[in-house]
């Protein structure tokens, strides 16, 4: 509040000399001034305010009430074996082969702990992996196929599974695998070469269903051998072959049968340079990765050999182990103990 003081005042009474003082200050009056009302401020609008975007949740909540049931070992109707020739484990990174990496992520696998027999060539070491049996008990010696040598001996995972009623099959980019299973035991056997002629020659096979089948990528062994293991050309190769892994596993899950189909990818030997005559571990590693129901996600350490797969291959069946054969089942990829393990190479 503001106000102002007028002063005034009357004539000054002289001082005992006769000299007039200053005038006395009086107060007269005080007015206040009268307050102007001050104006009021009506508040202009201010900017409508545009309504910001609508919030959309970006994560559904998972309902609590639905539980999808994992499914069990025990759902395992069907193997599905896929071997990739000359695929070195540390190539999957590399590449990188996608698919591969998502079932092994979402899978049982080993990248470092899992090796071929002591020859690291195709035939042998791809009879091991469906007979279950080291080189000199299935006899498939030779990396080329001699007719008089006739088929990989011993009781393989196709004689099993063909016994037991189940449809198998076998599509492979080498004419030399027709060595590993006998006509009688493959319902269907079929030589395709190149990654797009593979997945035309699955696709149909998976339309009409299989109890086991077996499949060979061979581009990535056939390109190692004349540009380099892990060239850019060798990893390229590997690349394809996921993608065309892809469309095989579309074709499962399109089909229904991905819930209920074991998926092993290992293959016969890995390389370095130009060639893979066993030189260096990188010719004897390869990848095991187990995907399917009951399988858990781990990394599998403890020593594997490639006879392992027929053995994984069978107990997931359900069928008869051998109790000639070397390779032992990877229980553990199904949560179960290891049961028995290998002490040392059973080959030797
Ligand atoms: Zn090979």
């Amino acid at each position: 509040m503001a106000g102002t003081l007028l002063l005034g005042g009357c004539a000054p009474a002289p001082d005992i000399w006769g000299n007039s003082l200053p005038p006395a200050p009086q107060v007269t009056s005080i007015y206040y001034r009268t307050e102007t009302p001050a104006a009021t401020f009506t508040l202009l609008p201010t900017t409508t305010l545009l309504p910001t975007k609508t919030f959309t949740p970006t994560r559904t909540p998972i309902p609590t009430t639905t539980i999808t049931p994992t499914p069990s070992f025990k759902s395992i109707k069907r193997v599905l074996i896929v071997s990739f020739d000359g695929l070195r484990p540390d190539a999957i990174a590399a590449a990188p082969m996608e698919n591969l990496q998502k079932l092994a992520d979402g899978g049982a696998y080993s990248f470092t702990s899992d090796r071929t027999i002591a020859y690291p060539a195709t035939s042998p070491s791809h009879a091991s992996m469906l007979s279950g049996l080291c080189m000199e008990d299935h006899g498939v010696i030779y990396n080329k196929y001699f007719m008089y040598m006739g088929y990989s001996k011993g009781v393989d995972i196709f004689d099993l599974a063909h016994e037991a009623g189940l449809r198998t099959v076998m599509i492979v980019s080498k004419d030399k695998l027709r060595q590993m299973a006998e006509p009688e035991t493959t319902d269907v056997f079929e030589i395709a070469y190149g990654e797009p002629a593979i997945v035309r020659a699955v696709l149909p096979q998976i339309d009409e269903g299989f109890g086991l089948m077996f499949i060979h990528f061979a581009g990535a062994d056939n390109r190692g051998h004349k540009y380099g293991w892990m060239s850019g050309e060798y990893l390229k190769i590997l690349r394809d072959g996921d993608e065309a892994f892809g469309e095989i596993l579309k074709s499962l899950e399109e089909n229904k049968l991905l819930d209920s189909t074991l998926i092993i990818i290992t293959a016969d030997h890995g390389g370095h340079d130009k060639n893979h005559i066993g030189l260096i571990i990188e010719d004897y590693r390869i990848p095991f990765i187990a995907y399917g129901p009951g399988v858990v996600q781990k990394e599998l350490t403890l020593p594997m050999y490639t006879m392992d797969t027929a053995a994984t291959a069978a107990y997931a069946l359900g069928l008869p182990l051998q109790p000639d054969w070397d390779g032992i089942p990877v229980y553990e990829a199904f949560g179960f103990p290891q049961i028995a393990t290998h002490e040392k190479d059973p080959c030797k």
